[in-house]
């Protein structure tokens, strides 16, 4: 384990994990809401193959470039943050990753998105919806500012809950909304 990674364990177990919801604050800078847009329309492509999970999205930017899109993919497969991830290589320390949904802070099947986007030295996570899941629902945010990460919450948040909501917390649906982790 690096350095970096033990320093965020020992952040979290320090706090207990707990939610604070002062620090989750809205944004609505015009180039947050153009690539969430970005991230909105890749996780079109996550339907209908990532039921019963909730199509999610995930752009990478850098320099105001988008570098990497992903999206939700069938349970066991990759998670929209994971796909975005997997197609860029090195450090990611000069980029902002735009996701949908809040990453999932915990392993499941799958590896934790936010514990991958740490890993990866993300300069900025932006998120359009916190993950109403119980087992995440703050958590995943809290975890990536403890890793040293900006994050900004509730970008395009109407827009994207027009289109997720439905997919949210649906009955089949056991494990932490982000992707597939059942
Ligand atoms: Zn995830």
């Amino acid at each position: 384990m690096t350095t970096d990674m033990m320093k965020v364990r020992s952040l979290v177990k320090r706090m207990g994990l707990k939610m604070n919801r002062g620090n989750v604050g809205a944004s609505d800078h015009t180039q947050d809401e153009y690539f969430m847009k970005l991230a909105l329309d890749a996780s079109r492509g996550a339907l209908p193959g990532c039921i019963p999970n909730p199509p999610v999205g995930c752009v990478l930017v850098r320099k105001n470039e988008l570098i990497s899109t992903g999206f939700t993919h069938p349970p066991g497969g990759f998670h929209a943050e994971a796909h975005a991830l997997s197609q860029v290589i090195g450090d990611l320390d000069d980029v902002t990753a735009y996701v949908t949904l809040e990453p999932c802070a915990f392993r499941g099947r799958a590896p934790s998105c936010a514990i991958s986007m740490l890993e990866r030295k993300l300069k900025a996570v932006v998120v359009a919806l916190v993950d109403p899941d119980p087992r995440n629902n703050g958590k995943g945010v809290e975890l990536l500012r403890a890793g040293g990460i900006e994050v900004r919450v509730g970008v395009l948040a109407e827009t994207v809950s027009a289109f997720i909501s439905p997919y949210l917390n649906m009955p089949a649906n056991h494990s932490v909304n982000c992707g597939a982790h059942v």
